[in-house]
């Protein structure tokens, strides 16, 4: 069963110079219970349809979609109260940068008590039993102590835990994890998947990582949505991306990844050029200015979707029949 589905989502802010165009007419689902990769460079779109899906972006951005729905109801027809309430209780967020989404003014006890009493009617002695109980499922030790700190008297390991306690407080269907690990270091970042991994187990809460780092992906995902330029251009399950890839902007990605067996002195292949403009996107397909196999075609019509399998779905005009037959190079 779908739990989140969108369709036709369009996304734009008008700012002094133009309007960026940052999501273009995109659709994805997301089942219950699952974990969803959205994978993509800098500037393409993915934190921007998440934040419109849920409806916290600012009021002068402008959304249109044919339908977003989580768990049956439309999300576009809720006012500004219904949408807090369903952030505070069944779509729980987390952030890269804890520092910026914890209050410095309040201590962890008051972060974690208060939508607990807002969303789930508690009061004061059975909302801190339950924060402490939050704080030992996601490991912190010395829970005791940690509800009377502040923010900056935690490294950003705990911080990050804390963010993912308060994200899931109120036992919500879906949670959001945007960067969840790019500002820690790699130990750290890998107890923070594996922490993911196991409250998403225990809780069969669907998961949606956005992340521009394909290895968080191959370790938490079991569906990829690719995208660039504000649009998905390859989405596909965990193996289909990562075995039978078909677009060259995926390509790219996988072979910036560092290999297990890399030969020393082996270089990573970056993938030339820069995002491109959305203010001015390309006419054609977004990523033709840095395609090595782009075609006079791609700079004017935008690829048509392909659909490979009940999953893989491909927007490439290398897909066409007619096409060159070109197969991703390592
Ligand atoms: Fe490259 Fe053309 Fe495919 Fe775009 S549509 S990725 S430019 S081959």
């Amino acid at each position: 069963m779908n739990l989140l589905e969108v369709k036709n989502l369009n996304t734009s802010f008008q700012i002094g110079v133009g309007t960026v165009h940052a999501v273009r007419g995109i659709s994805f689902h997301v089942e219950q219970g699952e974990s969803v990769g959205i994978v993509g460079e800098s500037g393409s779109g993915k934190s921007v349809t998440m934040l419109s899906v849920t409806g916290l972006l600012p009021d002068y951005a402008e959304i249109s979609a044919d339908a977003i729905t989580f768990d049956g109801r439309d999300i576009t027809k809720l006012n500004k109260r219904q949408l807090r309430a369903l952030h505070g209780s069944e779509i729980g967020m987390i952030f890269q940068d804890p520092m910026t989404s914890l209050n410095p003014l309040f201590t962890v006890e008051n972060q974690l008590t208060e939508p607990l009493k807002i969303h789930r009617g508690m009061d004061k002695k059975s909302a801190r039993a339950r924060a402490l109980e939050l704080l030992k499922l996601v490991e912190i030790p010395n829970p005791e102590a940690r509800l009377k700190q502040y923010p900056h008297e935690l490294s950003g390991g705990l911080r990050q835990r804390v963010m993912i306690a308060m994200a899931i407080a109120c036992e919500p269907k879906m949670i959001i994890a945007d960067e969840p690990t790019t500002a820690l270091d790699v130990t750290i970042q890998a107890q923070i998947l594996d922490l993911l991994q196991s409250l998403k187990r225990d809780s069969n809460a669907s998961i949606i990582i956005i992340t521009h780092d394909m290895g968080v992906i191959a370790s938490m995902c079991s569906r990829i949505l690719v995208m660039y330029g504000g649009t998905i251009c390859e989405q596909g399950d965990v193996r289909e991306i990562f075995y039978d890839a078909k677009h060259p902007y995926t390509w790219g990605l996988l072979n910036s990844i560092p290999k297990v067996h890399q030969a020393r002195g082996e270089k990573l292949v970056p993938i030339k050029g820069t995002p491109p403009d959305m203010l001015q996107p390309p006419a054609g397909c977004p990523f033709s200015p840095r395609c090595r196999y782009c075609m006079p075609v791609c700079r004017t019509y935008m690829p048509p979707v392909t659909q490979l399998s009940e999953t893989h779905r491909v927007a490439c005009h290398l897909m066409h029949p007619n096409a060159p037959k070109i197969g991703r190079e390592d």
